[in-house]
């Protein structure tokens, strides 16, 4: 597809990288629900969720065993896969021949000939046909013995118990959401590899360049930019149809052992994603605290109260623009 047909937010999907905008650096990730944070983070699902740093040798083998075992289960698995079905090699077949000469050595009449050249093709024929069944039956074993990925063991956190206000976001567009190329004030990724039903999520990523919501009562909250817990309606693709996302997730897949080559720390076929536009409805959860506008004026502060949220902010979408 030419480029000048792109609409402009596809074009500045192809042209913009994610990781280059990014609202936080992703050092982090929970290796039990696989959550993206930043640097000295904790995950939100609390103490027993098992956070590995990307930046180190030792916390990108801690993601990778996770995901495709041990380093001797994953190469047990490449070779398996490299290998195939071994038990029905098509060589196997002119094992009984030792190519001593003898099979050309008996004299035949001229008259046996044409006899001899239908069977020398139907010999043929059949090996041939051996040969080719030999070869889908390889195929399938290498398909059957591949490495699988092993999706996190838990959930992300949901948004928590404590419902808050509701309200409608405000603000003007700050980026684009990666999959879709969306304009938006916030998003959040789940990648999936579809394979692996209940326990296939691969990575999970979330961030706002920060917007404010108009609750109901009339009050503002701010949301900074930065990490975001999100809930809502979500917008499925396929990895082909999102290739801002391969280039991101390429970022942060640095690959420390050549034995691991083609084992992905985040392998993925289908990219879920949420967007948070400027006039949608949302519910805000957990606590919020009393803050003072930093954008008023010096002498109106005290009549400038908003709210913000305390810890990382929750928002669940109910009704999109
Ligand atoms: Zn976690």
């Amino acid at each position: 597809m030419a480029s000048s047909s792109l609409t402009p937010a596809a074009q500045a999907r192809e042209t913009t990288p994610i990781a280059a905008r990014a609202w936080f650096p992703r050092v982090r990730v929970c290796i039990d629900c696989r959550t993206l944070l930043g640097p000295k983070e904790t995950c939100d699902g609390g103490r027993k969720h098992r956070v590995a740093s990307l930046e180190t040798r030792a916390g990108r083998d801690a993601l990778r065993t996770e995901v495709w075992g041990p380093p001797s289960v994953r190469r047990r698995a490449k070779q398996l896969a490299k290998a195939g079905g071994t038990s029905l090699g098509a060589g196997s077949i002119f094992e009984g021949c030792t190519g001593c000469g003898d099979c050309g050595s008996v004299a035949l009449d001229a008259e046996f000939l044409p006899v001899v050249a239908v069977v020398a093709l139907i010999a043929a024929a059949g090996v041939l046909l051996y040969w080719i069944i030999a070869k889908i039956y390889e195929a399938i074993r290498a398909y059957q013995n591949r490495p699988r990925p092993n999706g996190g063991i838990t959930k992300p956190p949901s948004l928590g118990r404590r419902p808050g206000p509701r309200g409608t976001v405000l603000g003007q567009t700050g980026m684009l959401a990666p999959a879709t190329g969306k304009p938006c004030v916030a998003w959040a990724l789940d990648l999936r590899n579809k394979r692996f039903l209940g326990t296939d999520l691969m990575l999970h990523d979330a961030e706002t360049s920060g917007f404010s919501v108009k609750l109901d009562d009339g009050t503002i909250l701010r949301v900074p930019g930065g990490r975001v817990r999100l809930e809502g309606p979500k917008e499925r693709l396929d990895r082909a149809d999102a290739p801002p996302v391969d280039g991101f997730v390429q970022t942060i897949n640095q690959n420390d052992d050549p034995e691991d080559e083609g084992l992905e720390p985040f392998p993925y076929d289908t990219v879920d994603e949420i967007v948070v536009r400027p006039g949608d409805r949302v519910r805000v959860f957990g606590e919020l605290e009393r803050d003072v506008d930093p954008a008023a004026p010096g002498g109106y502060r005290a009549a400038n109260v908003i709210l913000v949220p305390k810890g990382v902010p929750a928002l669940r979408v109910e009704q999109q623009q």
